[in-house]
């Protein structure tokens, strides 16, 4: 029986195998209309300088909402494109659109930073840096309201090209941050090669604050980024013990769902308006503390 049991789950397992094989399949081939049908869109995530108390932009998530299975997640499509290619389109599209968003912030009077994510095949491709003045002045967006974010999976790259692409994109005002920072692998080595701006300290981090080891680490990476001028922002904040503990270690800007899940363009403005007041209320209260 035990014989029999392991065999059916032997099949299971295959088939869950097959299925995982098939959805991606369907995702590849579906990918190539995605763009054209207007399948993509944005959501836009608040970052929060606990400092000032102040908004400190918002970062752009990409959402495929798929016909037939419904939003799917960059963490599965954004891979996919990265094999068929379909990642440079996409990231146009992506870049110009977040830009469109924050022209239209500042045209109504809200000055809020974005930040895109940027996959490091498209420093494969062709000039990234030609393309991000391109959108700029097609759009009239400020450079210094664009950030990039980039991966540390960039260390596998031809470095020294990055490194020069990085400064070209620098140069137009754009900023630079490493997303994910402490996580896969580890660009340490090249820090103070990289032209950057910021590190993002990954939700990992933030999630294992009471372990003494982690934040050993996250001292350390706080400490090093201080003295490599680096800005740091955690990721994944969830609770006031997050936001507690790491501003005790001397972060300041933050991000997660305790600020604000990613949410829907339409849906920007009302946060803003609640947040301003919230962080109104608090500088009151503050200050008849005092
Ligand atoms: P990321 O850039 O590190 O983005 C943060 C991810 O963490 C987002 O997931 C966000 O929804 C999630 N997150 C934010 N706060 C919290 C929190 O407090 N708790 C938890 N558990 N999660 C939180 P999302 O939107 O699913 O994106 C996943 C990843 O996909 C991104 O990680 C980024 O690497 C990639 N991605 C997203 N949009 C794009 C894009 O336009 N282009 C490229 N190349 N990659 C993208
Ligand atoms: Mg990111
Ligand atoms: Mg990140
Ligand atoms: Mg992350």
């Amino acid at each position: 029986k035990a014989k029999g049991l392991g065999k059916n789950q032997y099949c299971v397992y295959n088939d869950t195998m097959g299925m995982k094989e098939i959805r991606k399949m369907e995702l590849e081939k579906d990918l190539q209309r995605a763009l054209k049908d207007k399948q993509f869109y944005l959501m836009y995530q608040p970052k929060w300088n606990v400092k000032t108390n102040k908004l400190a932009g918002f970062e752009a998530l990409l959402r495929w909402k798929h016909p037939r299975l419904g939003v799917i997640s960059p963490a599965e499509f954004i891979p996919i494109a990265e094999e068929t290619g379909h990642i440079v389109p996409i990231t146009r599209w992506t870049l110009e659109q977040a830009c469109i968003q924050c022209k239209e912030w500042q045209e109504k009077g809200d000055i809020h930073p974005i930040s895109v994510n940027i996959s490091i095949r498209l420093f494969q491709t062709d000039k990234l840096a030609d393309f991000v003045q391109s959108v700029l002045e097609k759009v009239e967006l400020d450079p210094n309201l664009l950030e990039l974010e980039i991966t540390e999976s960039m260390v596998l790259f031809d470095v020294e090209d990055i490194v020069r692409q990085l400064q070209s994109i620098r140069a137009l005002g754009v900023k630079i941050s490493m997303d994910d920072f402490g996580t896969g692998y580890s660009s340490i080595g090249l820090l103070d090669r990289l032209p950057i701006d910021s590190l993002k300290l990954d939700r990992l981090f933030t999630n294992d604050l009471e372990t003494p080891s982690k934040r050993a680490i996250i001292n350390a990476i706080l400490l090093m980024a201080e003295n490599l001028h680096l800005d740091v922002i955690a990721e994944g904040v969830e609770s006031r013990e997050h936001i507690e503990s790491l501003t005790q270690l001397g972060c300041n800007v933050m991000q997660g769902y305790y600020y604000g899940k990613p949410m829907e363009s339409e849906d920007v403005d009302d946060w803003v308006k609640n947040n301003k007041e919230r962080a109104l209320d608090f500088v009151a209260n503050t200050v008849s503390e005092l």
